[in-house]
């Protein structure tokens, strides 16, 4: 839980240096979270979740021998000395497609038309690629078969085990495969796939309730009346929790009063985490901050950040809620600070960190105020890697600027001129989820 707050009487916006700096309202943030608990879901579901279980591999992958390519099994001292001058004629005793196993073994002198996959035969020790071999190019579909050859000249000597996968090549029996806490991306799930697992046991994804607060603002659909405005936020915030992993639920909007506020919030008490946008800054937080604080333990702070100064935190019946800035981009911006990393702390991720690359600043940056400015940027790649350009207009409710960009330039708090070259680093907004 976050530590009492500096008395709102004392008015801490008025004084930067009193301002809660972003690396430690993260921590207070975090603070409030833990792993969510295991469930067990089908294989696909689990797609950017995190293990909760070790997976100990209980077959071979592959599960048996078998030919990495099309050609003959043979036995590689029968193929000794062949050149494509002097081809060495082997008897072909049979043919094996995948999923077809020979009963019968290779003896000396013969050979096995084998297709990849298909387990080797007894007595083979090697695969002959067919273009090491004089068989003519296979007839073409629809051309009447040409008369099946009963031998086949090899044009190159093959060493043992030559194009042959052991059983276990990929995976052995009885090996850890994936410890517990690893995130599961599309190459783990076909592991897993590869090892019969139709299901697997994860951390659970949060649910997040979504509320937006303002009597201006109105849901999608009648026209708007005078003075009103769409709800965006609960859209945006539901979005990224959708992409993170997590289970949004729109609570709809809560007009400025303490009722509405208070009926809208007792939907939310189920949730993981209810997130709020609106209501946290100078013009009208005190009815939203009465009801946080009067139904639970909510800290309104002054984060040293740009855009996005005001925030909320705390539990509201041992319900965390983060209480967003109303304007859009301040909101998203916030989101991705403070509510990403506890839906990835809940996912149970470890590293929960924005990816971020560094980047050649292409034009002179204002940052006054001593905040922390997180600057909407386009970036484009030069000879020698990321050079990073505003993406337009940096107003706190201009959210085409974010839609046009890439990642958000992060100028320290005590960096007052950013000028041409220098290198800063970017939070990706598409990386990582
Ligand atoms: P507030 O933080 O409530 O003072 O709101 C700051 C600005 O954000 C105002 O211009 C609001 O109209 C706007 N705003 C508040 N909530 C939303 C919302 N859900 N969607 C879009 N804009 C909003
Ligand atoms: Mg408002």
């Amino acid at each position: 839980m976050p530590e009492p707050e500096t008395p709102l009487h004392e008015r801490p916006w008025e004084n930067v240096e009193r301002m809660l700096g972003v690396d430690e309202a993260l921590v207070r943030v975090l603070s409030a979270f833990a792993p969510l608990d295991p469930v067990e879901v089908p294989l696909l579901e689990a797609l950017g979740m995190v293990l909760t279980e070790a997976v100990v591999a209980g077959e071979d992958v592959p599960p048996f021998r078998n030919s990495a390519m099309d050609g003959y099994a043979v036995r590689a001292v029968d193929t000794l000395g062949a050149r494509a001058d002097h081809p060495i004629h082997l008897r072909i005793t049979g043919e094996t497609p995948a999923g077809s196993p020979l009963q019968r073994s290779v003896a000396p002198g013969c050979a096995v038309r084998i297709m990849t996959g298909a387990a080797m035969p007894e007595g083979a020790d090697a695969v002959v690629r067919f273009e090491e071999t004089d068989e003519p190019a296979r007839p073409v579909v629809g051309e009447p078969d040409r008369e099946r050859p009963t031998m086949v000249g090899v044009t190159r000597p093959a060493k043992p085990w030559d194009n042959v996968r052991p059983a276990g090549e990929d995976v052995r029996r009885g090996t850890l495969v994936l410890p517990s806490g690893t995130r599961l991306r599309p190459a783990e799930i076909g592991l897993l796939a590869a090892l019969n697992r139709p299901t697997v046991t994860v951390h659970r994804r949060p649910r997040v309730a979504i509320l937006s607060t303002g009597d201006e603002v109105v849901d999608l659909g009648p026209p708007l009346g005078p003075g009103q405005i769409r709800n965006s936020n609960s859209h945006t915030v539901a979005a990224m929790v959708r992409r993170l992993g997590g289970e949004p639920s729109l609570l709809g909007i809560a007009r400025d009063s303490v009722g509405a506020l208070r009926a809208k919030l007792a939907e939310g008490w189920h949730a993981d985490l209810i997130v709020t946008s609106g209501g946290v800054s100078l013009g009208d937080y005190d009815v939203v901050k009465d009801v946080l604080q009067a139904e639970g333990e909510i800290a309104i702070w002054q984060v040293r950040m740009k855009p996005g100064k005001p925030l909320a935190f705390g539990q509201v019946r041992r319900t965390p809620l983060l209480g967003l800035p109303g304007n859009p981009v301040a909101a998203a911006v916030s989101f991705e600070q403070f509510g990403r990393p506890a839906i990835l702390k809940m996912l149970g991720r470890r590293d929960v960190a924005i990816p971020t690359v560094d980047a050649t600043v292409a034009e002179r940056l204002d940052n006054r105020g001593q905040r922390r400015h997180f600057v909407r940027v386009a970036l484009e790649r030069d000879g020698t890697g990321y050079v990073a350009r505003s993406a337009g207009e940096q107003g706190a409710g201009v959210l085409t600027s974010l839609v046009r960009s890439d990642g958000l330039l992060v100028v320290p708090e005590h960096l007052e001129v950013v000028e041409p070259g220098a290198r800063l680093p970017v939070q990706m907004l598409d990386w990582g989820l």
